[in-house]
């Protein structure tokens, strides 16, 4: 494509057939000649006559020894200046029958007619401070920029303003949401809590320590905790869970522990148990797959407090559960858990403290943005002695020294995953994929108990099957990605996972952490066939990072975080401008003035602030709602 500057020397009109004429222009500028080439614009013939300037944009081709451009712009020169050719142009995304020419006059017009009503959000000094623009040279330059200069400085601050409303909208959701002054102030007393801690096979690791002290001042407050712990997989995060569940108990009231999984409740329940059934702690599981009649059972108990710490799934806070008196909430590995959702919990009319626990390891910039309206503890140490899980991938050839490798493995006392290949669209072929498999691998390894896990299974089912493979019955689990989050066997130290590209790294990465959870030396397997260099990398990437926010933050760069976890799932609108990983260090940026400006004039009273005020009302609504 190119764009010149020339003049019409001659012209002529064909019409091959109906319905079809090409204007061809006879062009020249100083240094060469050729054709210029229009279909079907028989207007032009009154317009090109020779000694016309003209400007066109094209591809050109070379036909016959001859130059031509098939122009797709042209813009006839009057010597005033244009805004469509001879300048870095603007390009709208659009839809058939509306050109760019059109777009551009358009918001030519209107940029001209109303950018004097654009309001200001920034002072002098902050703009000075920070070097933004000014709002209207912002909007023009970014419309239409004199030169790439203006350009860049335009959307810079184009991006910092809306990177500074969503941090400010997210923080005004966050202090006006009703409750949050109301919250319930938990007791002080630390009985419960010192005997739960001194009880434990290990001590905390100073992370641990540190979080539990953030979750008991926010629990102690008046103010509602809503607090998202972030730990990669096996940092210990449940224990930090049941140290909140013994605080509020310890208090009179209920706990609740929700997962986003029958099985992982399941465990959960199990692990509680053991810490909580000593301390005189009445702990109940709640799932879907309980009988009406257990159902009941357990609903006459919550209601009336006979409970202490109740432990599901979801269903927990949809159901028609009524509990005597909720103190705190806590949500293992949800991270689909948006600011639409915490309003329905409020709704219920219940004011817990709310904690968020996610393995999901997001980036911090990513996590700030999400969460921005909950507060952010990061776990950030593994306990003592965790082995680093040992990652290869290997391709077809290999598989057969793979499989004797698990034999041996296996006859030494160890246990293995295998986790089947995501088919996306359709679950009936994930279903076929992973039942073929275990076919094989039982053929393969017929000496040993294999096992078979998928989601369309019967939750009891599911729960035999788990059960099988703790008690090291199983040798082999195959599986889909249902063992994705949480789960905890710790003499399973392999972990083989089939058509790894399909997987994204944060799940390659919570599926690696279902072993080495035990004191042997663990391994990640992953099987591919790929030729693609943008999935090798990333596999290759598995193999050489162990820590999962570093690995999140490469994804992150490699796809862009539409494809990292979709961005909608977060209650996040979509950015207009700023792109959440290039543009990381302005939003960085952007909640510096944030914060400092919350912290001068939290209610924006001040006038100067009035159309700020305005624009963060527009930014909730926006996030509202989504
Ligand atoms: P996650 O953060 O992935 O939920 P878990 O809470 O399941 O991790 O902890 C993983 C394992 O580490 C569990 O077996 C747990 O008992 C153990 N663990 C937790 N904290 C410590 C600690 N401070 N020292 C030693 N082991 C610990
Ligand atoms: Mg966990």
């Amino acid at each position: 494509n190119a764009t010149v500057q020339v003049t019409v020397k001659g012209m002529e009109t064909i019409n091959p057939r109906k319905n079809l004429t090409i204007i061809k222009a006879h062009i020249s500028d100083a240094s060469s000649s050729g054709v210029a080439i229009w279909y079907n614009q028989k207007y032009l013939k009154k317009q090109l006559n020779s000694g016309v300037e003209l400007l066109i944009t094209g591809k050109v081709n070379f036909r016959y020894g001859f130059k031509e451009i098939d122009v797709s712009e042209h813009e006839i020169l009057t010597g005033k200046k244009s805004i469509h050719t001879g300048r870095i142009v603007p390009f709208y995304p659009s839809t058939e029958g509306l050109s760019q020419k059109f777009w551009r006059d358009l918001q030519h017009q209107v940029l001209t007619k109303k950018v004097e009503e654009v309001q200001e959000i920034f002072s002098a000094s902050e703009r000075q401070e920070y070097r933004l623009l000014p709002i209207k040279e912002a909007l023009t330059g970014v419309h239409f920029p004199p030169d790439n200069n203006i350009l860049e400085k335009a959307r810079y601050r184009l991006i910092f303003e809306e990177f500074y409303l969503l941090q400010l909208a997210l923080a005004f959701i966050r202090k006006f949401s009703a409750s949050r002054s109301k919250g319930i102030v938990h007791t002080k007393n630390k009985n419960l809590t010192q005997k739960f801690i001194k009880s434990l096979p290990f001590s905390l690791t100073r992370a641990q320590e540190r979080i539990i002290n953030e979750v008991c001042q926010d629990m102690e407050s008046p103010q509602v905790m809503e607090r998202l712990i972030q730990g990669d997989v096996g940092s210990g995060k449940t224990v930090i869970a049941a140290w909140a569940l013994l605080k509020a108990v310890e208090g009179g009231y209920q706990g609740i522990l929700m997962a986003p999984t029958e099985i992982l409740a399941a465990q959960h329940y199990e692990t509680l148990k053991t810490w909580f059934e000593p301390l005189g702690i009445k702990t109940v599981l709640l799932t879907g797959s309980k009988s009406s009649r257990q159902k009941e059972r357990i609903y006459e108990e919550l209601e009336k407090n006979r409970v202490d710490v109740i432990i599901g799934t979801q269903a927990l806070i949809q159901e028609k559960v009524k509990y005597a008196d909720v103190g705190v909430i806590i949500i293992d590995e949800q991270h689909r858990f948006g600011v639409k959702q915490r309003g329905l919990l409020e709704e219920k009319g219940i004011n817990p403290d709310v904690l968020v626990m996610s393995a999901t390891p997001i980036p911090r910039t990513l996590a700030m943005t999400l969460y921005g309206d909950l507060d952010i503890s990061v776990l950030d140490e593994l306990p003592p002695g965790r082995k680093i899980v040992k990652t290869y991938c290997i391709g077809e050839p290999l598989r057969k020294r793979l499989y004797t490798f698990l034999q041996k493995q296996i006859q030494q006392g160890t246990q293995v995953y295998v986790v089947c290949p995501l088919v996306e669209e359709s679950e009936k072929l994930d279903l076929e994929n992973v039942i073929s498999l275990s076919e094989k691998i039982k053929k393969e390894f017929s000496v040993h108990k294999v096992g078979l896990l998928h989601g369309r299974m019967k939750a009891v089912e599911k729960e035999e099957v788990m059960e099988a493979f703790k008690n090291n019955e199983i040798k082999i689990l195959v599986t889909t990605t249902v063992i994705e989050v949480g789960v905890n066997v710790p003499n399973a130290t392999i972990m083989v996972i089939e058509n790894a590209e399909r997987f994204g790294l944060a799940q390659l990465h919570q599926l690696r952490g279902r072993v080495g959870r035990g004191s042997d030396q663990s391994y990640c397997i992953l099987i591919t066939s790929t030729k693609k260099s943008l999935a090798l990398k990333r596999l290759k990437l598995m193999t050489k990072v162990q820590d999962g926010f570093k690995l999140a933050e490469e994804d992150l760069k490699l796809r862009g975080p539409g494809e990292f976890f979709g961005m909608r799932q977060h209650g996040l609108p979509e950015f207009k401008i700023g792109d959440i990983v290039q543009d990381a260090p302005i939003l960085l940026k952007a909640r510096k003035l944030a914060e400092k400006i919350l912290k001068e004039d939290f209610n924006l009273e001040h006038p100067e602030h009035q159309n700020l005020k305005n624009q963060i009302e527009i930014m909730i609504d926006r996030l509202v709602k989504y």
